[in-house]
């Protein structure tokens, strides 16, 4: 009786040990893979992996073994064999070099999808892979979905959203795919999860290797983009059949009839590839010949970092005509993003228009006075909502710069007249500028917008304002509109008196309002905010930005709320909308400041003390500043009863 109870299990665990100990002869992933892998059914060529079909593969799965690489960047379209460079590279580090490995997919499902329809076919079908596995619930190692071993290491299956992926087990190895599509790194209050990745990966020291991939998302937030621009960014180039000039395949050289006329007949069966040297079209053929005489070409040097781009035009396995079809189909549900993403594998371009918050609230001022110097009139922007009014008074200046000078919310039903009252005695006001005058509003804008019932309830409480210079507004979208067009007159009601309504082309003034918070040097536009403004102000006031969106190819700007609440948003529109419908003379304004100012210098001077001796200390003879002069003022209250320079108009 054998000293063992399963001899033949032992020897064979001996031959794969011995196996193990005759060095792997030296050879390149993609040597090693034509060798050895065989493509399961169902990828695009079954049979054994032949890169001369797609040449572009090799050049990234042989990147791998680069010497001083640590890490790769697959920025690719669809139809480029990303999964193939995958399943080859984790057949190297299993069967050829052995090394562990971490597999990342963006959640658990995607990687169940990947082991059951990609990782255990390729298994099955590679007996050379295969041998070298533990057996599934075997003795001689783990083997179950979430780790395969191997002699010589582990390979660790993950997703990233799992906390074990980010703090658990570390391997030299690393394989992160559709990084595009992994959580934002704050998500959980963890780091970005390809920065930890990356972390934990420096260790191994010269061993590591990070091979990403993904197709890319929203520029400026795409991992796999950045990824591209830090690596030594090489393109795929094709050589012409007609002139032989090399040059990287680009979206704008494919013509179809149509192409021209979006709205036209589309024969995407008559898509050709035009030279971009001597503007030759190419057949199919010829486009696919030159693929394979093709070869990638680095932009920047190599440090240790190697990425690639290639769209869908660089595939072998599509025709060009499917390439053009699936673009007219995505274009008609108004996706273009899809294409741009997918099969250019380009970022797609939000040219959106935003400010941030941050920045506003940290330029937040002390103001000398309720209104600042700068600031020559006031208008108001009122918002209504179902259970409030909202209202911004704001300071204007020479070159429309502005001082946020109050917000207020009023808070009631609007179909009741407790709320609109409130707001009667607000706009009926006045608000000390820093020369000492007393301001009343320019000019208010109230919306009108909203539920039936609160339209009319505004149309009432607006009849007969209009010589108060408080105007009814309505908001309509549309690019090119004036701010404010001239009022049209509503009938409200059974009442003889009609209701001026101004329609505010909310598109275009939604803009010039964002524009200037966007200014950064205080003068013409800029936006002045007082030091007590409440910070969730600054988000509702940057709650909006501007989107270009594609439909049926064309570009469309529109409006997207980032946050729910925007009311301070559309308070500054109506107040922007009030200056434009007072059209108040800065000019004037500031003399008669100015008028006032003179005058309370004066009197202040005259309640100087011994004024008979002024010369005798010239610092004594320079009138007080402005800022001086008001605090002395909100000390004494007598002072205004005085009232020679406090002017009401
Ligand atoms: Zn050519």
């Amino acid at each position: 009786m054998s000293q063992f109870s399963n001899m033949k299990g032992v020897v064979e665990a001996v031959k794969r040990s011995m196996a193990n100990l005759v060095p792997p002869p030296e050879m390149l992933p993609s040597e090693w893979a034509e060798a050895n892998i065989n493509i399961a059914v169902g990828n695009a060529v079954p049979g054994p992996i032949r890169f001369m079909s797609a040449p572009y593969q090799k050049g990234m799965l042989d990147a791998m073994k680069e010497p001083g690489i640590n890490r790769i960047s697959l920025k690719l379209g669809a139809q480029l064999g990303k999964t193939t460079i995958l399943q080859c590279a984790m057949g190297y580090h299993i069967a050829h070099d052995p090394k562990s490995m971490i597999a990342v997919q963006p959640t658990e499902g995607d990687m169940r999808t990947f082991l059951e329809t990609k990782l255990r076919p390729m298994f099955e079908a590679n007996p050379a892979i295969s041998r070298k596995m533990a057996k599934q619930r075997g003795r001689d190692g783990v083997n179950n979905s979430r780790i395969i071993s191997y002699v010589g290491g582990w390979l660790m299956l993950s997703w990233a959203q799992s906390p074990r992926t980010l703090r658990g087990r570390s391997a030299p190895v690393l394989l992160a795919d559709e990084i595009d599509g992994y959580p934002a790194g704050n998500e959980n209050g963890e780091g970005d999860p390809v920065q930890l990745l990356l972390q934990r990966n420096a260790t191994f020291g010269d061993q590591r290797l990070l091979i990403e991939s993904s197709t890319p998302t929203i520029k400026g937030m795409s991992r796999i983009d950045s990824g591209f621009e830090q690596g030594d960014k090489r393109r795929f180039w094709v050589p012409c059949p007609h002139c032989e000039d090399h040059q990287v395949l680009r979206w704008e050289n494919v013509t179809w009839v149509g192409r021209d006329s979006p709205e036209g007949e589309q024969l995407p069966e008559t898509a050709a590839y035009a030279c971009s040297s001597c503007g030759s079209l190419w057949t199919d053929g010829e486009r696919i010949a030159a693929i394979r005489r093709g070869e990638w070409r680095a932009e920047k040097p190599f440090r240790g970092h190697a990425s690639f781009h290639a769209p869908e035009l660089c595939s072998t396995f599509r025709r060009l005509q499917d390439i053009v079809q699936s673009y007219l189909d995505k274009i008609a549900v108004g996706d273009e993003q899809s294409f741009v993403n997918v099969s250019l594998a380009e970022v797609y371009e939000e040219t959106g228009e935003t400010v941030d918050p941050e920045g506003l609230i940290s330029r937040r001022e002390e103001y000398v006075a309720p209104v600042p110097a700068g600031g020559l009139v006031l208008t108001a922007g009122v918002d209504m909502q179902q259970d409030r009014l909202e209202c911004e008074i704001v300071a204007w200046g020479h070159g429309e710069e502005s001082w946020s000078v109050e917000f207020t919310v009023f808070w009631g039903d609007p179909l009741q007249s407790d709320v609109w009252d409130e707001l009667e005695d607000h706009l009926a006001s006045t608000w000390l500028h820093e020369s000492g005058a007393q301001l009343s509003l320019s000019g208010a804008c109230v919306d009108t917008g909203g539920t039936g019932g609160n339209t009319q309830a505004a149309y009432d409480w607006l009849r007969g304002k209009t010589g108060r210079r408080i105007f009814g507004v309505k908001g309509v979208p549309g690019w090119g509109r004036p701010i404010v067009a001239a009022p049209s007159r509503k009938q409200s009601g059974k009442t003889k008196r009609k209701v001026d309504l101004f329609l505010v082309g909310v598109d275009e003034a939604k803009l010039s309002v964002m524009r200037r918070l966007a200014v950064q040097v205080p003068g013409p536009g800029y936006c002045h905010a007082p030091i007590d403004r409440d910070p969730d102000w600054f988000h509702q006031l940057t709650a909006e930005k501007l989107v270009t969106r594609y439909v049926k190819g064309f570009p469309v700007r529109e409006w997207h709320k980032t946050r729910p609440r925007n009311e301070a948003f559309d308070c500054r529109v109506y107040a922007y909308a009030a200056l434009k419908i007072a059209n108040p003379s800065f000019r004037r304004a500031a003399e008669r400041l100015g008028n006032v100012l003179e005058a309370r210098k004066n009197e202040v001077l005259n309640r100087l003390p011994e004024p008979q001796k002024p010369k005798e200390n010239p610092q004594e003879e320079k009138p007080p500043t402005v800022a001086e002069t008001v605090k002395k003022i909100k000390r004494s209250s007598s002072l205004k009863k005085r009232g020679n320079w406090a002017t009401n108009w």
